[in-house]
């Protein structure tokens, strides 16, 4: 009975189905719910790792500098503008998400003399507001970090928002999308809002690039930094990007400077003079291979293109609502995600009393991979490039079994350190 001609006749119908081919997959049962966290392989990644390796690597040696390497931050980075509706020479990869929110988040307090204010919300990744505690700190607590709660744990604090911006706000740092309910910003609004009070606007744009359509140029945001290892399917630890709007750049500084920054770097010069434009930010040898690899998930992307991604993700993430309206909520299972599409990303959370235990049971013997956040929300990944809506229907049908008959009371309460 699962899944039902209803979605055997959406999956017929997915214009971006044929896309899912492109993936490396081993296991045909698998339904793998987690593209949110860590994106999958796509096919052409494995043969352009061999070729990075064997060829670039092993054949060219140093020479790839000239061949293409010095390059990669900035031509990766003009592609992951495309998706982001940014201008290809606003965007650089390097570096984690968090050390890139620390240096644009320093820079940026640089430039906003005597106001000491920064805003975030309680929905934010952790890593977040720690590297703006460390900021604050290193900067001589001449700073206040408030993190404004949300009503509900769902929705962000908009209204609580707009009413707290004033003239001594330096910094407002928001995930676009959160991470845990999926809440999203309406990037334009708030951007206006922060900016009409003299602040800058500080994107966090992990849970959304590659999930839902980015307009930062349109929007006029100031700063954003993102990740490249969950929707752009990079790979585990592949490195990060960051934006600065193009008139913004010239004033601002790297608080890491290192020689790739520097405006000649094999001039070995011994005083530093920061180049011209976005490349400053770089500070030490990008991770080469790893960067390489961001690419053909990016390609995946713009050939399906943000508008059609995002109409899939919708429909998917609806659909998967009435699932959990009709077999999953009798079961314990509450929604802690929007219910309006417009304010959603493309990851329902449901939670359960028993949440951490169904997660296990759903791993171990249900073949679905879901993820876990704290206290007891299962994360429910939609990608919309290979996620299927038959694997949605077979993976409610597994979460209600893991109640029904009881299969996660088998599981102990002690948790793994990733969850
Ligand atoms: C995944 C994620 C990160 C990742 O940060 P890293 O420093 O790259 O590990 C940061 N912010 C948000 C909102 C995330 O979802």
């Amino acid at each position: 009975m699962w899944p039902t001609d209803l979605e055997k006749a959406l999956d017929a119908a997915d214009p971006l189905a044929p896309l899912r081919a492109r993936f490396h997959r081993t296991d045909p049962d698998l339904i793998y719910l987690d593209g949110n966290s860590l994106g999958r392989l796509p096919a052409t990644s494995s043969s352009l790792a061999a070729e990075m390796v064997e060829q670039q690597w092993g054949e060219r040696l140093i020479r790839s500098w000239n061949e293409g390497w010095f390059e990669l931050p900035e031509r990766v980075g003009a592609k992951i503008a495309r998706l982001i509706g940014a201008q290809p020479e606003e965007v650089l990869v390097a570096d984690a998400t968090s050390v890139n929110l620390f240096k644009l988040a320093l820079a940026a307090l640089r430039c906003q003399p005597g106001r000491t204010r920064i805003l975030t919300d309680d929905l934010n990744f952790p890593s977040d507001l720690y590297v703006l505690q460390g900021v604050v700190e290193l900067l001589g607590n001449q700073h206040r970090l408030e993190i404004l709660p949300s009503p509900d744990g769902v929705q962000a604090p908009v209204n609580l928002l707009q009413e707290t911006l004033d003239d001594d706000v330096a910094l407002v740092v928001l995930s676009h999308v959160a991470f845990k309910s999926g809440y999203l910003y309406d990037m334009g609004a708030v951007t206006a809002a922060v900016q009409s009070a003299g602040a800058w606007i500080l994107w966090d744009l992990s849970h959304s690039v590659g999930s839902v359509p980015v307009e930062l140029h349109r929007t006029h945001a100031d700063l954003a930094v993102g990740c490249t290892y969950k929707y752009l399917n990079g790979g585990p630890g592949a490195p990060a990007f960051l934006y600065i709007r193009h008139d913004l750049q010239e004033q601002l500084h790297n608080p890491i400077r290192g020689w790739m920054g520097q405006q000649n770097p094999f001039d070995f010069a011994l005083e530093y003079q920061p180049q011209p434009g976005l490349r400053r930010f770089l500070t030490g040898t990008p991770p080469v291979l790893s960067l390489a690899l961001i690419e053909p998930g990016v390609d995946l992307l713009l050939e399906a293109g943000m508008a059609a991604l995002r109409n899939k993700s919708v429909q998917q993430t609806e659909h998967l609502i009435a699932l959990w309206a009709e077999h999953l909520e009798p079961w314990g299972y509450t929604l802690r995600s929007p219910r309006q599409a417009a304010e959603r990303g493309s990851h329902l959370a449901l939670g359960h009393l028993e949440g951490w235990r169904i997660n296990q049971a759903l791993i171990r013997e249900l073949n679905v991979l879901p993820d876990f956040r704290a206290p007891d929300n299962i994360r429910l990944g939609v990608a919309p490039l290979y996620t299927t809506f038959t694997e949605l229907a077979v993976a409610v049908e597994r979460l209600q079994r893991a109640v029904a008959a009881g299969l996660y009371a088998r599981y102990p309460h002690q948790r793994t350190p990733v969850t």
